[in-house]
């Protein structure tokens, strides 16, 4: 069965006829365009998809298995024609379209077709991984690992975390990512205590601990990988909250497997850095399923309700941020198989102290 066949067996079971998709993401998942301006339509017998003059060339070598049309570059209008008879409940993606291109499409499309929110469809495909979407994602897991190899001989204490972030993020290219799958965090020092924080001016100082977030996208497909590393003696308070947060991570991987939800993988690291006194210092979800996009489903976090499965790809990532002292985060890419796990991510996690 091919990805819109699924697709369109899921409308079913949601009383719509067809699936609007215009989800960037999504739509090169469904037929494979990598365009910026594409949308399509999907149902049991309809493959239509639609883009403008500028990626016509493209498409016709991209978008094998659906009907092509050329619309104009606003090219919601074309949705004016162009649909099966009869009355029609379509699918739009709610969670992507502007309220204003919304209004549009209620005006542009006939009367006889109710337009009805269903985002989520295509991303519920998507967090079920085919093996060849695995290899990919484990390729651009196995480019992070290169890096971090890279930097740590490259060396960090004396350097600005910009300077840092902005290295990684050139020698990601130069082994062949198209771009970072997000922005790079360098957080040294205090700065570390800050989840989210953006990389500074500050020199990376002896002797604290400084935490890195890069992902790379290879392919399409992205990857996401967190260590901290010291450079040099770290205060006590620091290193136990590193061991912490390392016993976490792991009973957490342990953890996954199909069957449980999100939010128990979850519970198993949050339940061992709450009895180790941490709790409230590690203040998000454990992580997140990860593909196309960086950040996609399934969450594994304390409202991930649905249950894991053979193929899911996710992060385990807990976190303890030390406000004015520091922070650690330990992040691997995980992929659910029928039995168990196979952790994608190789470098070491061992506390590792870096010049
Ligand atoms: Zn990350
Ligand atoms: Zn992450």
């Amino acid at each position: 069965m091919s990805r819109a066949d699924r697709v369109a067996d899921r409308l079913a079971g949601k009383e719509l006829d067809l699936l609007l998709v215009t989800h960037g993401p999504n739509l090169r998942y469904l037929t494979g365009f990598t365009g910026s301006n594409g949308m399509a339509v999907v149902g049991r017998d309809v493959r239509r998809f639609v883009t403008d003059f500028r990626y016509v060339e493209q498409a016709a070598t991209q978008v094998v298995d659906f009907d092509r049309e050329q619309g104009p570059q606003d090219f919601v209008t074309a949705l004016a024609t162009g649909w099966p008879e009869g009355e029609l409940t379509v699918g739009f993606e709610d969670d992507h379209l502007s309220v204003k291109a919304h209004a549009r499409l209620r005006e542009v499309v006939p009367d006889r077709i109710t337009l009805e929110a269903a985002g989520g469809i295509v991303e519920a495909e998507r967090a079920v991984k085919e093996p060849g979407e695995i290899e990919q994602i484990a390729a651009a897991a196995a480019l992070c690992d290169d890096v971090y190899d890279w930097l740590r001989e490259w060396g960090i204490v004396g350097r600005a975390e910009r300077d840092v972030a902005f290295a990684l993020e050139h020698e990601m290219r130069r082994r062949g990512a198209q771009d970072p799958s997000f922005p790079s965090i360098v957080a040294s020092g205090p700065r570390g205590a800050l989840p989210h924080a953006s990389p500074g001016i500050d020199l990376i100082e002896r002797d604290t601990l400084v935490t890195f977030d890069m992902g790379v996208r290879l392919d399409g497909y992205c990857s996401d990988c967190t260590r901290t590393w010291a450079t040099g003696a770290v205060p006590d308070d620091l290193a136990e909250a590193y061991a912490l947060t390392l016993r976490a991570q792991i009973a957490a991987l342990d953890a996954v497997r199909p069957g449980p939800a999100g939010s128990e993988i979850d519970a198993v690291a949050r339940d061992i850095i709450t009895e180790g006194g941490h709790g409230e210092r590690f203040g998000h979800g454990l992580g997140h399923g990860v593909g196309m996009e960086v950040h996609e489903a399934p969450r594994l976090a304390r409202t991930g309700k649905d249950a894991l499965v053979a193929g899911n790809v996710v992060t385990v990532e807990p976190g303890i941020y030390l406000p004015g002292r520091g922070g650690v985060r330990i992040e691997d890419l995980v992929v659910v198989t029928e039995h168990g796990r196979d952790v994608l991510t190789r470098t070491t996690k061992d506390l590792v102290a870096v010049d």
